[in-house]
């Protein structure tokens, strides 16, 4: 876990119970991109001062160092039904991305969010709809990696195009 995410655990968990969502770090202003920036939305940083959210970045959790080449999911095999991630040089990088989806599942549960408000788009947290392996800002249907494990959980997914109606900040 990030130290950023660590400090915005402590203020979740001080909030007590009320509307948890984990989100995209990026979103929250943390410079975890692949290039070293981030996306703040500003909805998303003010769930996070509130303690009503988690930021957390599959990407920084799956040992891949910022910065680090852009990446986008590819549709492989005879059908075009197996998901792999490649680098624009074309390194997989498919295992360091599930890793890191899977350990960002794992802090969400832990902290007891239930929805997530993630960056559209990205091969880890897209929502419905990803870039599609062409690096030319084509998209696909589908989700990000970590974007499925949280549906497949039973999470409410979102994004900084689609906030939830109900936000309570
Ligand atoms: Fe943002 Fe998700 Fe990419 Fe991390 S993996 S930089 S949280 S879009």
């Amino acid at each position: 876990m990030t130290r950023a995410t660590e400090d915005a655990l402590g203020r979740l968990q001080a909030a007590g119970p009320k509307p948890r969502y984990v989100v995209s770090g990026c979103l929250a202003g943390l410079r975890c991109r692949y290039d070293g920036g981030s996306n703040p939305c500003p909805q998303v940083v003010k769930l996070v001062e509130a303690g009503l959210a988690l930021p957390v970045c599959p990407e920084s959790l799956s040992g891949l160092p910022v910065p680090r080449p852009p990446c986008e999911q590819v549709l492989c095999g005879p059908e075009k039904k197996k998901i792999r991630v490649l680098s624009r040089s074309g390194e997989d990088v498919t295992d360091a991305f599930e890793h890191g989806a899977k350990r960002a599942l794992d802090a969400a549960l832990a902290a007891g969010c239930r929805a997530a408000i993630l960056k559209a788009r990205s091969p880890s947290c897209g929502v419905g709809e990803v870039y599609d392996g062409s690096f030319g800002h084509r998209l696909r249907p589908g989700d990000g990696l970590w974007a499925r494990l949280l549906r497949e959980a039973g999470f409410s997914l979102w994004t900084e195009d689609n906030l939830p109606p109900d936000l309570p900040v």
